[in-house]
């Protein structure tokens, strides 16, 4: 049928849902839109529902393997996640080989890409001559640290946050050091040095993907995508590429009926990501400053960080139930204002909703996207990851956020949260952002038009020169 003579990219995205959807988009836009057959390869200790529901629900030319699973035992329980996912990746070439070299012998294979993590895998391509990818799911930003990480790791001896001036990339606004990825903040933790690896496997590879579009970071697009004159691999913005549709869930449903009867723009969604908490005294600001600022609310809530510590366990609070920890009285006083669901909203549909005006975010590049392509403001709040790195970008380079301050220990206090929730949503500042926004979504729409779109353009080109590989 000629199926063999398909180009075939075979793809090994890092453990975690939130890499899953933006790869599953890519390898669909290559099918569809390149002639690719594409393998995503998993690992099996990333093996969960939703996970295997995205796997389910992909076309026949995208086909899946998973990997036999890797031992850390040897690694100290507080191993950082970084440091897990690197050693597991690292510990995968052989299979990978094994995996490479069976795809290699069925189909035309092409090229071998890896995301953010797993690039310790890439060896594997190496040993067999294929030529090696990175895709990025975060943003150029991220990418543009990665590539300056080991001259800015050997200009100082101080970590990051120590540094008396804040960190200065090019094409981006001047960063904080303590704002900088969370991974690099400390140079004696085994993660620090996985980073390095990392950024080096980055710089060595024979190209970047990245999930990002040329109009929301504008300045490094254009010094990043320059072709070999940049003296680094080249580098493709091919996002935002975003599930075009949540599951559907059955609480899901409940949200988008009680957004069917707000008024438009007038709910401000809160939400902190799959796995993003708060301390049980963080929860009760936001829940004051929700309530006090007086504006409609849809609040994913999850148990907080501490829920099994020993002041929940003396309080007799469920970790199973993040309402219990909510103000005493808070859900009836809010009633018909806000929405409190726990754990898990469908994000998609909520930022697509008319009635949704703004979104308190945690700053996932994932939700950041999603906000963006959805022409939805943001406050930003981060929390972990390079979540901090993006707070600054969307704040002070693109100009759709307006950041929380917290208190010295870094509790972000409920006049606060009423303050920025007040202006984002009536302010004359929310009005602008506001305005931002809506030029966004029209750039990414534009960034993705099938015809002449940067980002279309962009993974043509990497599509080109991976046929002309076979
Ligand atoms: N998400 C969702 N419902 C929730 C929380 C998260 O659908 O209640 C989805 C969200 O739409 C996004 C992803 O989970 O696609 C979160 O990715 P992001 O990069 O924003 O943050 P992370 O979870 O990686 O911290």
């Amino acid at each position: 049928d000629g199926g063999a003579q398909r180009p075939h990219v075979a793809i090994l995205p890092t453990p975690g849902t939130g890499h899953l959807f933006p790869i599953a988009e890519l390898a669909k836009l290559l099918v569809d839109r390149h002639g690719f057959t594409a393998t995503i390869i998993t690992f099996a200790e990333s093996a969960n529902k939703t996970q295997s529901n995205i796997l389910a629900s992909l076309p026949s030319a995208i086909t899946t393997v998973v990997l036999p699973p890797v031992s850390l035992s040897d690694l100290p329980p507080d191993a950082r996640i970084e440091t897990r996912i690197s050693l597991a990746s690292a510990r995968a070439v052989p299979s990978v080989r094994s995996v490479l070299l069976s795809l290699r012998s069925s189909t035309r294979l092409v090229a071998f890409v890896v995301d953010l993590f797993a690039s310790p895998a890439s060896e594997a391509a190496l040993e067999l001559s294929i030529p090696r990818y990175v895709f990025i799911p975060t943003n150029l930003q991220f990418l543009t640290l990665m590539l300056h990480f080991h001259s800015l790791h050997a200009a100082t001896n101080l970590d990051f946050w120590q540094l008396p001036e804040p960190v200065r990339l090019p094409g981006f606004p001047p960063i904080p050091g303590q704002d900088i990825l969370h991974p690099l903040q400390d140079r004696k933790n085994p993660c620090y040095k996985w980073m390095l690896e990392q950024a080096r496997r980055y710089r060595e590879s024979d190209g970047i993907l990245v999930n990002s579009f040329d109009a929301i970071e504008e300045e490094a697009a254009k010094l990043l995508t320059g072709g070999d004159a940049t003296g680094w691999p080249r580098v493709y913005p091919v996002g935002p590429l975003i599930r075009t549709r949540g599951a559907s869930r059955e609480e899901g449903a409940y949200c988008i009926r009680w957004l069917d009867e707000q008024p438009q723009g007038s709910v401000i969604y809160v939400s902190f990501g799959s796995a993003g908490t708060l301390s049980t005294e963080q929860l009760v600001e936001l829940a004051m400053g929700l309530e006090a600022s007086g504006q409609r609310f849809l609040w994913v809530l999850r148990s907080p960080s501490d829920a099994n510590s020993a002041a929940s366990y003396f309080t007799a609070r469920s970790a199973d139930d993040p309402l219990t920890y909510l103000p005493e009285g808070f859900l009836e006083r809010t009633k018909g204002v806000g929405l409190v669901v726990a754990s898990w909203a469908p994000q998609i549909e909520v930022l697509g909703h008319a009635a949704t005006g703004g979104f308190l975010s945690h700053c996932g590049w994932n939700s950041t996207l999603e906000s963006v392509v959805n022409g939805v403001p943001m406050i930003a709040w981060p929390l972990f990851a390079e979540q901090r790195m993006n707070a600054v970008m969307l704040v002070d380079g693109v100009g759709v956020a307006l950041r929380v301050k917290g208190r010295e220990d870094g509790v972000v206090e409920r006049a606060e949260v009423a303050r920025l929730v007040r202006e984002l949503m009536e302010g004359e500042r929310g009005k602008e952002l506001r305005k931002r926004a809506k030029e966004l979504e029209a750039a990414a729409a534009k960034a993705l038009a099938e015809e002449d779109g940067s980002s279309s353009r962009a993974l043509a080109a990497v599509a080109e020169r991976w046929k002309k590989y076979g």
